[in-house]
């Protein structure tokens, strides 16, 4: 089981901000921000380059929500979605996860 299934399961405590059949939003216990919020798919696929025509629904769903959540947390002066990918992507947990970061400029290009 992931860290993030654990977390799903409340098996780990987390600081949740939303929650529906398909996904859950979690605050990250490091923020690179001022907002820095987790959204995890309840399926527990990997990674993006693990998904499938199948999960097609599923990543729609997860863009449209981390775009609502953007607007309940008042990010309306910017905020940046990140998706990090196996070792060079900076991935360290391998449950597919989308980055909600805001409430600062954000530096481009990454590091
Ligand atoms: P990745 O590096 O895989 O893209 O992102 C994993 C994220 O999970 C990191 O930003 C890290 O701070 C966060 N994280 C790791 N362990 C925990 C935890 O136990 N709780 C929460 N809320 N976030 C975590």
């Amino acid at each position: 089981m992931t860290l993030f299934e654990k977390i799903i399961a409340r098996q780990i405590p987390a600081d949740i901000v939303f929650e529906d059949d398909l996904c859950l939003a979690f605050r990250d216990i490091s923020p690179q921000a001022p907002t820095h919020i987790l959204l995890v798919p309840k399926k527990p696929i990997p990674r993006i380059g693990a998904s499938s025509p199948e999960d097609q629904a599923l990543l729609g769903h997860l863009f449209l929500t981390a775009a609502a959540i953007a607007r309940s947390e008042q990010l309306a002066e910017g905020f940046r979605i990140v998706v990090n990918n196996g070792s060079h992507g900076g991935e360290t947990v391998p449950h597919l996860h989308i980055h909600l970061l805001g409430g600062r400029h954000l530096a481009w290009p990454p590091g």
